[in-house]
């Protein structure tokens, strides 16, 4: 953030208000990360403050410190209404485009709060009066900290919002891996450890609360993997039926999608997953190295993401969106 940007955070955390603070759409660790934490030190400085979430979000972040509080859009449409009409402050957190938020994208158009954008996508659109968007970084929670330390106000930091933060940032890096990962990032986590996030613990409610529905789903997916070696590329489906065969629950595929990157020699990996209740397939896509899924996902599939890690939909059916998607690759041939 540049001075100005400060000065006008400064400016408008400067009396009490009421302040909204959304994550985007089928929000994942550092969505619902970044805006727990930045919820706790708004109250802590005298605000009112309430996360708004356009959907649900997946049972293993549901120990996130001050999730109870958390209003679903999409179940409390008119509860969520009322907050975004009275807000003063909306901070939009881990997304950049109104568009990223499904239904509630039309109600805060229409709101006349001053927002602040703190993201990390690429093409961010021109909707805050902060607009604090930097790509190269790992994560939105590791932005809420140097947000926070713009502010002078990393002491106000406490075992949850360090939890909160310690865990949109291991999520976001792949537990640390990730390019995006730097000496700051790791600088940030030791601070968060330091102010009480229990990183091990953290590590076991993301990742360690597996049902064994889930693993076998894993299984199928697995069988389902395939490959297109000349395209260095490799692709999972999972249909509505398998999905209901194994009582899927939001956040059981997440991850998925890297067995297929993990295979040798492949750098670009696609997760298709039915869902006939939207009738669209939603996608994952990941790459390893130069190859744009945020191109390819904004060119092809009404999405986009970072370099490495997009999202998308298609309208078309199971069979018909993977036979479209292997129809393309051979412009990408030079690329791939
Ligand atoms: P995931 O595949 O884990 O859902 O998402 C990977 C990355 O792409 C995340 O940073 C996510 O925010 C972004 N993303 C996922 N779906 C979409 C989408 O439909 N549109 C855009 N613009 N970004 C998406
Ligand atoms: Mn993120």
């Amino acid at each position: 953030m540049n001075s100005s940007d400060i000065k006008t955070v400064q400016t408008l955390l400067s009396t009490p208000k009421s302040i909204v603070i959304v994550p985007h759409k089928n929000p994942d660790g550092d969505a619902m990360g970044s805006t727990l934490a930045l919820c706790k030190y708004l109250i802590k400085i005298g605000h009112k403050a309430t996360v708004i979430a356009p959907n649900d979000y997946p049972h293993f972040l549901k120990w996130l410190p001050g999730h109870e509080d958390v209003l679903i859009f999409n179940s409390s449409i008119i509860a969520a209404k009322e907050k975004i009409e009275e807000a003063h402050v909306i901070f939009t957190l881990d997304f950049n485009d109104f568009s990223r938020t499904g239904d509630m994208g039309e109600v805060l158009a229409t709101s006349n709060a001053d927002f602040v954008m703190i993201d990390h996508h690429q093409q961010p659109s021109d909707y805050a009066v902060v607009t604090y968007s930097d790509t190269s970084m790992s994560s939105t929670c590791e932005m809420v900290y140097h947000f926070l330390d713009a502010l002078d106000a990393t002491d106000q930091i406490d075992a949850d919002m360090a939890s909160c933060l310690y865990t949109g940032i291991m999520t976001d890096t792949g537990s640390f891996r990730f390019p995006s990962t730097t000496a700051t990032t790791h600088k940030v986590i030791a601070h968060l450890i330091a102010s009480g996030a229990d990183n091990s613990g953290i590590h076991r409610n993301i990742y360690d609360t597996n049902s064994y529905s889930k693993l076998q789903l894993l299984g199928v997916a697995l069988k389902n993997l395939r490959v297109l070696p000349e395209y260095k590329t490799a692709y999972i489906t999972l249909s509505q039926k398998e999905l209901d065969d194994h009582k899927f629950q939001k956040g059981d595929t997440e991850g998925f999608v890297n067995y297929g990157l993990s295979l040798k020699g492949i750098i670009f990996a696609v997760i298709f997953i039915e869902n006939k209740a939207d009738t669209i397939i939603k996608m994952s896509l990941r790459s390893k190295g130069d190859f744009s899924v945020n191109e390819f996902a904004r060119a092809h599939y009404s999405g986009g993401g970072h370099t490495n890690a997009a999202g998308g939909k298609s309208d078309l059916s199971l069979e018909e969106t993977i036979a479209q998607f292997i129809s393309i690759l051979p412009r990408y041939k030079d690329k791939l």
